[in-house]
């Protein structure tokens, strides 16, 4: 039986999936079961930073699965307290404690439940707790009760209502909504510094420091959800730098492209205090108050900490900075009028398409026509709301790689555009 057959029979249908069968993968390629090879800019959505199976990487893991796979959080696990330190060190950079998940969402339900807890501690005038996170409209925070409810797009939504309460949507990069979006029971506002699933929308500096300014002025917790955009992807080891480099959250969530491939996530909190009796906010998250099973076992943290030293010591950020420099001089020299615009940073774009001028059929969108078209051409990418494409390639992309995928780009948009 095909896989495809054998899906059909025995795994739910929640994602549309294209008919590539995948079996192997090295640096910035892919093979498929018919033997063919695809640039790989897709990188497993932002995941597979180094690409793929990457030596370091992969000793790293043959080394762990050789001597301890998983014991828990009971006790006291190196590779998980040296993953801790390499991350505040050198990539958070400032006071703060982390805890280990297994994604993208549970870290992201770690800080919707930190906020409700700094609710408790420091609740409205009449003694009631706080409880409401602000999150943006085109937001994705993931596919849990929480990270959805908290998720600012109606479709992620539908049919799964009553949503857990306590979130309120404002629309993204707008200034004057922020003040009266406040209310006495909001706790914290929630952001990606740059939207990805929404279609690659960044925040404008302007905006992140009002929303600074409004979590100072309020006592509200301000999260960055770097999820997609962090460690590196955009150019700096986090997203927020590249925008604001000032502001300092109180929280962050972290999984794709930390891990290289596997499941590993994480949210973390500031040291600072939030009382005058000095109590740091990272203390709310006490003895007893979160867990997981696997968060942080030795296999996934010793994965990790190769991934994130390989991301620093090969300056795989400044690389991803001249790659998105190539990427905008080439696509810019174009001139297609298909070609809206360039939105993102470092490695993590957005090609916004004219929807005219893509001949799209019923039951489609542009971006996902264009997709299927660079697949066919032997290019991985992933669609970002109806009219963008993204460009994800790993982090240590060559200029040859850049180039080449760019050449399929023009091709596929040309034969596209002239039907
Ligand atoms: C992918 C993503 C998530 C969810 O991560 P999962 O690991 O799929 O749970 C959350 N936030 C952002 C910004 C993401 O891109």
């Amino acid at each position: 039986m095909s896989t495809a057959d054998l899906f059909q029979q025995h795994v739910l249908p929640t994602y549309g999936r294209f008919p590539l069968v995948p079996v192997r993968g090295e640096g910035c390629h892919l093979w498929d079961d018919a033997g063919k090879r695809y640039l790989d800019f897709c990188t497993g959505i932002a995941v597979c930073s180094l690409g793929h199976c990457h030596p370091r990487l992969v000793s790293a893991i043959r080394e762990q699965a050789g001597k301890l796979l998983h014991c828990s959080n009971l006790y006291q696990i190196p590779q998980q307290a040296e993953l801790a330190e390499e991350i505040n060190t050198h990539h958070v950079r400032l006071p703060g404690k982390l805890f280990f998940s297994n994604s993208g969402a549970e870290a992201n339900d770690g800080l919707i439940k930190s906020a409700r807890r700094f609710g408790h501690h420091r609740p409205q005038t009449d003694g009631k707790p706080r409880f409401e996170v602000i999150t943006f409209q085109q937001s994705f925070h993931g596919r849990t009760l929480g990270a959805m409810s908290a998720t600012g797009q109606a479709k992620i939504q539908e049919g799964f209502d009553p949503l857990l309460p306590g979130f309120r949507y404002l629309p993204y990069n707008d200034i004057a909504a922020l003040e009266n979006g406040v209310h006495p029971e909001t706790a914290a506002i929630l952001l990606e510094p740059i939207q990805g699933e929404g279609g690659v929308n960044m925040a404008t500096p302007e905006f992140l420091r009002a929303i600074a300014a409004v979590c100072k002025k309020r006592d509200l917790l301000l999260f960055f959800d770097e999820v997609q955009a962090g460690f590196g992807r955009c150019g700096d080891s986090m997203a927020w730098r590249m925008i604001a480099p000032e502001i300092k959250p109180d929280g962050i969530s972290w999984a794709k492209g930390m891990g290289g491939g596997v499941p590993i996530g994480a949210f973390w909190l500031n040291d600072r205090a939030i009382d005058d009796q000095g109590t740091a906010l990272s203390s709310l998250m006490g003895p007893g108050s979160h867990g997981s099973t696997y968060g942080g076992n030795p296999l996934v943290c010793a994965a990790s900490l190769a991934v994130l030293h390989e991301i620093r010591e090969k300056e795989l950020a400044q690389n991803a900075i001249l790659m998105e420099v190539r990427i905008r001089e080439t696509i810019t020299s174009w001139k297609l009028p298909v070609i809206t615009a360039i939105r993102g940073s470092g490695l993590l774009l957005g090609i916004g398409l004219d929807p005219a001028l893509i001949p799209t059929p019923e039951g489609k969108t542009p971006a996902l026509v264009v997709v299927n078209q660079l697949m066919e051409r032997g290019l991985l990418t992933p669609p970002a709301g109806p009219n963008t494409i993204r460009l994800l390639p790993p982090l240590n992309v060559t200029a040859m790689e850049i180039d080449e995928a760019l050449s399929i780009l023009k091709t596929a948009l040309d034969a596209l555009v002239a039907k």
